[in-house]
């Protein structure tokens, strides 16, 4: 999960799992892969592809025409387009590069891996695109900007970046209830994307974890592949609309479970049961389930962000025209704007139209040459 208050030091050699340690031990019997964080730090990170990212020696403000935040698929993939446009591109990739596929495996739906794909592998394959056109990489966060001038400015752990030309792509963050053994057997049972993962869960009894739109939108979908839905729900009342809520409980397939909090998710190698609260009396039960979707929000990482540029109510940028944001030459592209699509391939999509669009900027300004409109 992306950390941000744990950034890699400025003259680490960062690796592009950032400090995780994954173990893809369970191997292709697990739901979704058996892909799991075991811990931070560890000496032995898995080899990936890569390379790693620059040292900054002397401090200086590192230039550049286009500045990327974020290297999740969006932000490696204006990386790819920019530096192709010999634009030069420098990533500021955050202390989790990658972004969130870093966190599961087994990707099925994005388009070129027939057998599918880890989400490691398939991010440092991005990556190494992205290094091969001359990208330059710093595995650092973003703690602060200055979009009132151009260059516009941005640091980093005091690291100064100057771009002429800035694409934000920071992404989004699921949450979870934050269990311990929620964590634990994320990605062997527990989830956070439906639309990623409800496939593998043909013909199981699975849980959704929520109240929200989302959440009965989560539990209506997986109907078509699990024999059986139920909603946990801590409180009395949904937050949803009322068009969600009739959809739900008329669909037979879905059971809704209203004052029921889960108090542990149970199994070891993977997930086979949940320890449920009843929220008004404490008491509790132990029921058999083989998954668990947490379908309880998103928080945007636009933090840094929130004085300069226009957010939405719940707080994802909003972009103008295209990927442009309010800021000329500021442009926006993924999840970090995307609360309805929520996917890598249209994550990666935004991130190519974000960097034509920076190029097609560049070049009015006249600070890009004319330059690969028809060569991309
Ligand atoms: C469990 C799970 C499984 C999923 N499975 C699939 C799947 O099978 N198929 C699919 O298509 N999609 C899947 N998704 C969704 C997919 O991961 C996202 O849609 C996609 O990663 C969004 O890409 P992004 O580049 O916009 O943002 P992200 O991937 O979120 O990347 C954001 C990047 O910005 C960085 N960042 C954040 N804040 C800062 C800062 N202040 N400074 C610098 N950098 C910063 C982060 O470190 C990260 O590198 C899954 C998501 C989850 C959570």
């Amino acid at each position: 999960m992306t950390d941000q208050n744990h950034p890699e030091p400025v003259d680490a050699p960062a690796r592009p799992s950032g400090d995780r340690t994954i173990d893809f031990g369970a191997g292709g019997s697990a739901p979704f892969g058996g892909l799991s964080i075991v811990g931070d730090g560890a000496p032995e990170a898995t080899p990936l592809a890569g390379g790693p990212s620059v040292a900054v020696a002397d401090g200086a403000p590192v230039e550049t025409k286009v500045l990327i935040i974020g290297s999740g698929p969006a932000g490696l993939t204006a990386a790819i387009y920019a530096a192709r446009a010999n634009l030069e591109p420098v990533v500021v990739a955050g202390s989790a590069p990658g972004g969130q596929l870093m966190l599961t495996s087994e990707i099925e739906n994005f388009p070129g891996f027939p057998e599918g794909i880890d989400g490691p592998e398939l991010m440092n394959r991005f990556r190494a695109q992205a290094e091969r056109f001359g990208t330059r990489f710093y595995d650092l966060d973003v703690d602060r900007v200055d979009l009132s001038t151009r260059p516009f400015r941005v640091w980093a752990r005091g690291q100064e970046f100057v771009g002429q030309s800035v694409i934000l792509a920071t992404g989004a963050s699921a949450l979870w209830l934050n269990l311990e053994s929620e964590q634990r057997l994320r990605g062997r049972g527990v989830s956070a994307c439906a639309t990623c993962d409800g496939f593998f869960f043909r013909d199981k009894e699975i849980a959704v974890v929520g109240g929200g739109d989302s959440a009965m939108e989560e539990a209506n979908y997986l109907t078509r592949f699990a024999s059986k839905v139920h909603l946990l729900h801590r409180r009395d009342g949904f937050r949803a609309s009322k068009i969600m809520i009739d959809r739900t409980y008329a669909n037979p397939k879905i059971e809704v479970h209203p004052n029921t909090v889960v108090a542990e998710v149970l199994g070891d190698a993977f997930m086979d049961g949940l320890r449920l609260r009843d929220a008004r009396d404490g008491s509790e039960r132990t029921v058999p389930m083989e998954g668990l979707f947490i379908a309880i929000g998103h928080r945007p990482n636009t933090e840094v962000f929130r004085d300069w540029l226009e957010t939405d109510e719940q707080g994802y940028l909003t972009a103008h025209e295209h990927t442009a944001s309010r800021i000329a030459g500021v442009f926006i592209a993924g999840d970090v704007a995307d609360h309805r699509y929520r996917q890598a391939i249209t994550a990666a999509g935004d991130g190519a139209r974000a960097a034509i669009d920076a190029e097609r900027w560049l070049e009015a300004e006249g600070i890009a040459e004319h330059a690969t409109q028809t060569a991309w």
